[in-house]
């Protein structure tokens, strides 16, 4: 029996649509970008770049619904609409066929960026941790799983601020599909239950102020939702 100094930290979780069993998050990846549109209003050419990830603690998620403090450190807090993907079978270097089968399920969520931080760290060559890690940047909904979704390859994705549109992308539109993206991922690492992977966003990303709402969805899956407050 061991002993630690301090208690150990929360397990972070999210909540799963239609059980009380609640899905046990240890990893959360994300794909740096994955829409050409959002790939050409940040810089890049989206035809020549192969995925690439980052990634968030687990303990940076919040659910969907929650008031946030708006971040220290930025003047440039920015939304990101994301379908997210829970990882449901130990995957290792497989094909986008076996991945296909290793998907447990989906949610709707919000990559939260401080974005001035960001363009910091390009500009330096630096680590993307501040800009993309930090407290409560991981916004999730309630997970469905994949035999209630089906595959997820097509599909309105939106997202609004106060009601007015600033996002509306297809799933169709993602330049690295679930399957692929999985294994990609898979060529990296050990996946395992417990990895969710936010699989990027469309283009029309924007900022957000104290007493903004965001408001965002995907077809089949819950909206996600997001309300910023004063900062601490
Ligand atoms: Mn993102």
């Amino acid at each position: 029996m061991s002993d630690y100094i301090f208690p150990p930290a929360v397990q972070p979780s999210v909540a799963v649509r239609g059980t009380a069993a609640r899905y046990a998050v240890a990893r959360i990846f994300c794909v740096g970008r994955n829409y050409a549109a959002h790939a050409r209003e940040m810089g890049s050419d989206p035809d020549r770049e192969p995925p690439f990830y980052f990634s968030k603690p687990a303990c940076a998620l919040v659910p969907s619904g929650s008031h946030v403090a708006y971040p220290p450190a930025t003047q440039n807090y920015h939304y990101e609409m994301e379908l997210v993907v829970a990882i449901g079978a130990p995957v290792f270097k497989v094909t986008p066929e076996v991945a296909r089968a290793a998907v447990w399920g989906y949610g709707a969520g919000l990559d939260m960026t401080r974005r001035d931080l960001q363009a910091e760290a390009k500009a330096h060559g630096r680590p993307w941790d501040t800009a993309k890690g930090f407290d409560q940047s991981a916004v999730i909904t309630e997970l469905v799983r994949a035999s209630e979704t089906g595959a997820m390859a097509a599909g309105a994705i939106t997202l609004s601020v106060n009601g007015i549109e600033k996002q509306r992308g297809d799933l169709a539109d993602m330049i690295w599909n679930v399957a692929e993206i999985v294994a990609n991922l898979s060529q990296l690492y050990h996946l395992q239950p417990g990895d969710l992977i936010y699989t990027g966003t469309p283009d029309g990303v924007g900022a957000v102020l104290p007493g903004d709402v965001i408001s965002g969805q995907i077809a089949g899956l819950p909206s996600v939702s997001l309300t910023i407050t004063q900062p601490d």
